[in-house]
Order: C-alpha cells, then structure tokens, then sequence
C-alpha cells in the first residue's frame, strides 16, 4: 500500500507499509472512533491517518515503534489500542537467590 499526500508548501511525498519482524500495535477497527489523537501523540509517525475520516488510522511503520506508550496514552477509548511489548521488554531480571 502506497499513501501519497501534499504538504502545505506543495510538496508531495510518498509512504509505503514497510515489513517488520513484530507487529508491536493493534487498533481495534470496532472500538477506534477515529479521532486521530494517537496519531498526533505518536512522534516519530509509526501510525498514518486513516484513508477515509472516522476510520481506524493506519499502522504504517511498526518497525519504528518506540513502545513508549503515548498513543495508548492518548487514547481516549479503553481497549482501541493494544501494544503488544517485545518479549525482551517483558522480561523481569530478579535477583538470584543463593541460600
Ligand atoms: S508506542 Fe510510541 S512509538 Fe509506538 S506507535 Fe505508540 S506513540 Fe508511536
Ligand atoms: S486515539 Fe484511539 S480512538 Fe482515537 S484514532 Fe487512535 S485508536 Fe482510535
């Protein structure tokens, strides 16, 4: 999927769906009332706004994602948005106990 917008200025610019290994967000296309605000909270453009206003935005760079949790943040629909963490972020180191 190729997505061509124009800026302000005239400029045109392309995106593409890029691949990656995880597939870190999930947006619920039941529960999103398409309010883009995890678009706006998102600052590095993981998620692009959707085709057709209303409409879930769209996960374009998963690979990119930061798993900071702003958009989860913002979100003002409880469930709309999963982030799913890597299993590395998961990981809770403890300390070994010798006795
Ligand atoms: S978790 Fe952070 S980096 Fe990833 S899509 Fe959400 S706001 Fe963007
Ligand atoms: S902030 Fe939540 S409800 Fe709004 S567009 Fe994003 S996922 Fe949908």
């Amino acid at each position: 999927m190729t997505d061509e917008k124009f800026r302000e200025d005239g400029l045109r610019f392309t995106a593409e769906v890029t691949g990656a290994s995880v597939m870190p967000l999930k947006i619920s296309g039941e529960l999103c009332i398409g309010c883009c605000r995890c678009v706006n909270a998102c600052q590095i453009d993981v998620l692009l706004p959707p085709e057709v206003p209303g409409e879930a935005p769209r996960v374009f760079y998963p690979g990119e994602c930061w798993y900071c949790g702003a958009c989860v943040m913002e979100c003002p629909v409880p469930g709309a948005i999963t982030l799913r963490h890597p299993l590395m972020n998961q990981a809770k180191f403890v300390e070994k106990k010798t006795s």
